[in-house]
């Protein structure tokens, strides 16, 4: 432009130069140049334009093109038609005749035809057309080998292409298209006219490159698709052939069919398969093979040198070509002439491995050359894994079925020669095992079934049935299959026919043939349909009763022999027998339980110990009174329980014992008696363990009583006895006042006395069930207050003893209770509540109501009462251990007791060792005991 824009400049210069000089033409000349540049400007700029429009048109058919293309290949089921719509497109776009697909298989080796199209016809010789790619001259392999466009304007003269495919096909010119996928070359398009000669526009060129890619991915997709299937199909049979090999058990069968599929499954002309470890020759085992083969002779296994392979290397053996495998070169594997002889050209051989040693052989082969896939080696090694599983199991089986066939024979063979002794001794064998489980046997219901199993067991027979008569019936209680076993319960009159006839005969019915009884009862209950042969023997007792018949069946007629029979006789005499042994057994089972029910519901304490001195029964009470439950007893010995031996070694005795329970001392009267067996010999021991603690105790209690009671009577006496006599005999050396105070002193030791009599009697009262109280609406906060205050005043102060009555708000507590008694009750827990603090300190007396009752607590801070002790301070004559030396009978709280217990009333204590007690009483409110009187009584 800076070019064109100075000379424009230089023109316009010299035109007025020129028109300075008036040289005219020049001037004209020089406007015509000028126009002329500019004219050639612009029609350059517009060609240019024109031409990048056409571009671009050309470029955007050329998408539509592809784009229309790729539809039509989406819709292409396998790569016949997809060459074809490929094909059918290149022709129509470039505007050629012929256009071919050839395929180059996965080694690179050959090219063949898959399909050409000539004026939209398919050409039918070109499928079987093939290409050299190693050693033949041709355009596909030109195109091949430089992976480019190979373009021939004058097909008929160049050196380059395949003169024969071309003359074939009248091809003029012609341009070869690689199909390169990403993996490889897949496949060569020839496209060209058989009319004239062409030349290729760069525009075509363009087009032919961009439809060959789509024609390659969609080749590529139906590969894949292909592979897919193939793979799917494969996995089918592998698993169709695992599964027949968990279930066919004939595995010949099983192998045959398999080969067969195996060899479909991978195009193969011959499958076979070869057992043997690698040192043999390995024989074939199975073959199959396409019609019209003959079969590989028996002697050609060592030349089978493929399988040898296999075998020897103990992996896989892919051989793609025979004539060329370097892998058998090694002649001793065998060779390469047997195989070819074969009609083989391709073996694919994988070993049989189980349990890491090679057990055989699979082979195919294959009658053209074939590189076999990474798909097809793992096919046959999974067909390979299966076959080692069938031949596994079958080894199994046929091992299994020679030792039974052995045995069995075995068997035939001694009883066929040895005859009827033979039989003898097997029917005795059989009844003599039969024999144990029958008297296993514990319920009639299990000896039965027992009974008509062994009867069929014994004889070999079909079916069994036992009947039990019933009065006059028969009833069936047991039989064995083909529909004996639904009859249970059934009842039938013994009476007819044959079942009478074994019943009223009591001998055998022997019947070898149904069909030939001339009065064969359709009724009757022991025919059963089905059956051809019978036999039935009478069920015999001990008291020679008949208790029922057995019988067996045959579905076949059968001659029963005489030693039969009689072993029928005696299992139904063994039955008979055990059926009494059950009844016995439940008998006794029953008076077991019995006797255990009635030892455990004793009150007294039993406990056998068998010959071991094992404990056997523990009895309920015993578990009470030991505390040592039965769990923990039985099997144990008694020195291991009670840390005590029961047995005195005397054959009968009585004696007592002592055991620790807990804390306490537990005494115990042992009786004890020796069980005998019947042989007289020591079966074990009984003891009665009778819990005479509290007897002992309470005979102890009596004895401290009579000396501390004579102890305390003594006490006051003696000094009645010495002021009295003092006062009798020196009277006048006293002063008034000094013989008053020992008067006192008589009147309260009297007193004293009074007291404890009264608690005597109290206590005769108690245990004779005498004792009377007068019920009556009591005021307790007055006798409380009455209480307190002469204890008050009784203690000297020594001891510093606090009293506090606590009686709430409420200062009349007013409950049902017998004045007198509800006072000595008190007066007592006070007295204790001083005697047991010794060292002083507060005695409380609270006092208040609780709904339907008044309660009352007598509280010290005294030594307090061990909580074991707790409950037996209310027993007669219990003193605690201190209070021994502090005296006392140990009656007081007894008799409190007896007296509140009189009353209605409640009385117990809470107490902590050391801190303190709390006796408290329950009485019955006035409330309570008013609104109850109200209540009409029954019998008003
Ligand atoms: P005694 O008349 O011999 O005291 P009791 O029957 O009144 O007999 O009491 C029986 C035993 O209860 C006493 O020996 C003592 O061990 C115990 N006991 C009663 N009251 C108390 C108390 N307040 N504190 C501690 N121990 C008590």
């Amino acid at each position: 432009m800076t070019v064109s824009g100075t000379s424009l400049h230089a023109q316009l210069a010299s035109l007025a130069d020129a028109a300075r000089s008036s040289d005219l033409v020049l001037l004209i000349l020089a406007v015509l140049g000028l126009f002329l540049v500019i004219h050639l400007a612009l029609d350059v700029f517009v060609l240019r334009r024109r031409r990048r429009r056409r571009e671009s048109i050309a470029q955007e058919s050329r998408m539509a093109a592809a784009a229309d293309l790729s539809a039509a290949l989406a819709r292409a089921r396998d790569s016949e038609e997809v060459g074809r719509v490929l094909l059918d497109t290149l022709n129509e776009l470039i505007g050629t005749d012929h256009s071919g697909l050839m395929l180059i298989d996965e080694g690179g080796t050959e090219a063949r035809g898959l399909i050409a199209r000539s004026d939209g016809v398919d050409l039918d010789w070109y499928p079987a057309a093939r290409v050299d790619l190693k050693s033949e001259v041709s355009g596909v392999r030109c195109a091949y080998e430089t992976r480019t466009l190979f373009l021939v304007e004058n097909a008929l003269d160049s050196p380059e292409v395949n003169a024969e495919l071309i003359e074939r096909a009248g091809l003029k010119s012609v341009a070869f298209l690689p199909l390169e996928s990403e993996r490889r070359m897949i496949g060569v398009v020839s496209i060209g006219s058989t009319t004239g000669f062409l030349s290729f526009t760069s525009e075509q060129l363009a087009l032919m490159n961009m439809l060959a890619a789509e024609g390659t991915l969609a080749l590529e997709r139906t590969y894949s698709l292909a592979a897919l299937e193939r793979a799917l199909e494969r996995e089918r049979l592998v698993s169709e052939i695992s599964r027949r090999v968990r279930s066919e058990s004939d595995v010949d069968r099983l192998i045959e069919v398999a080969l067969a599929e195996t060899a479909e499954a991978l195009g193969a002309s011959r499958c076979f398969l070869r057992l043997g470890d690698p040192e043999t020759p390995a024989p074939l085992r199975l073959e199959w093979r396409q019609e019209g083969l003959d079969p590989i002779p028996a002697d050609a296994t060592p030349y089978l040198s493929v399988s040898n392979l296999a075998l020897r290397q103990g992996r896989t053996a892919a051989v793609a070509d025979i004539e060329t495998s370097p892998e058998l070169a090694d002649e001793s594997l065998g060779g390469r002439e047997a195989l070819l002889g074969l009609g083989s050209r391709a073996v694919l051989s994988a070993p049989i491995v189980l349990f890491g040693a090679v057990i055989g052989v699979l082979a195919v082969h294959a009658a053209a050359v074939l590189d076999w896939s990474d798909d097809d080696i793992a096919f046959i090694e999974a067909v390979a894994r299966e076959f080692g599983m069938a031949l596994y199991s079958a080894n199994l089986l046929e091992e299994n079925r020679r030792r039974l066939e052995q045995q069995e024979g075995l068997l035939a063979a001694t009883e066929a020669m040895a005859g009827e002794l033979e039989l003898d001794s097997v029917l005795t064998r059989r009844l003599a095992g039969g024999r144990a489980d029958l008297f296993r046997a514990l319920s009639t219901r299990d000896v039965l079934a027992e009974s008509v199993s062994q009867a069929i067991a014994l004889l070999d027979a079909d079916a069994a049935l036992l009947l039990e008569l019933e009065g006059s019936e028969l009833v069936a209680r047991e039989g064995s299959s083909y529909g004996l076993e639904e009859m249970q319960g059934e009842r039938f009159p013994a009476a007819i026919s044959m079942a009478g006839d074994l019943v009223y005969s009591r001998r055998p019915l022997v019947i070898g043939d149904l069909s030939l009884q001339e009065r064969l009862e359709t009724l009757d209950p022991i025919v059963r349909e089905g059956f051809q042969a019978l036999l039935g023997v009478p069920l015999i007792g001990s008291d020679d009763s008949l208790e029922g018949v057995l019988i067996v069946y045959s579905h076949a007629a059968r001659a029963w022999r005489a030693k039969e029979t009689e072993a029928l006789v005696s299992l139904a005499a063994n039955t008979a027998t055990a059926l009494a042994n059950a009844f016995l057994y439940l008998r006794v089972s029953f008076e077991r339980e019995q006797s255990i029910a009635i030892l455990s519901s004793v009150a007294d304490g039993i406990v056998a110990v068998d010959r071991e001195g094992k404990i056997v029964l523990w009895n309920a009470a015993v578990e009470r009174s030991t505390g040592i439950s039965s769990d923990e007893a039985l099997g144990r010995t008694s020195v291991e329980v009670l840390r005590r031996e029961l047995d005195s070694g005397a054959e009968q005795g009585e004696r007592s014992i002592s055991i620790k329970r807990g804390g306490t001392e537990l005494w115990l009267e042992v009786t004890e008696a020796t069980m005998r067996d019947p042989a007289d010999q020591i079966a074990g021991k009984i003891y009665t363990l009778r819990d005479v603690s509290t007897d002992r105790f309470v005979e102890q209690a009596k004895s401290d009583f009579v000396s501390s009671v004579s102890h305390e009577l003594r006490a006051p006496l003696t000094s009645i006895y010495g002021f009295a006599e003092t006062l009798l005999r020196r009277g006048e050396l006293f002063d008034e006042t000094q013989r008053r105070t020992f008067l006192s002193y008589i009147a309260s030791e009297s007193e004293r006395l009074t007291g404890i009599v009264d608690a005597l009697l109290d206590v005769a009262e108690l245990d004779s069930g005498d004792l009377q109280v007068e019920l009556g609406q009591t005021d307790v906060a007055h006798i409380v207050r009455e209480v307190v205050e002469v204890a008050r005043q009784g203690e000297s102060g020594s001891n510093g003893h606090e009293f506090v009555i606590d009686l709430g708000a409420d200062e009349s507590l007013g409950a049902e209770a017998d004045r007198d008694k509800l006072r000595r009750v008190l007066v007592n827990l006070i007295d204790n509540a001083i005697k047991f603090s010794p060292d002083g300190g507060k005695v409380t007396v609270a006092g208040q109501k609780r709904p339907g009752v008044v309660e009352l607590r007598v509280v010290d801070e005294g030594v307090g009462i061990p909580a074991e002790e707790q409950e037996r301070i209310f027993r007669k004559f219990y003193r605690g251990s201190p209070s021994v030396l502090r005296g006392g009978t140990g009656l007081g709280l007894f008799i409190s007791r007896g007296l509140v217990t009189a009353m209605g009333g409640r009385i117990w204590v809470d107490s902590v060792e050391g801190e303190g007690s709390s006796f408290v009483l329950e009485l019955v409110s006035s409330e309570a005991a008013g609104a109850k009187s109200e209540l009409p009584s029954v019998g008003e």
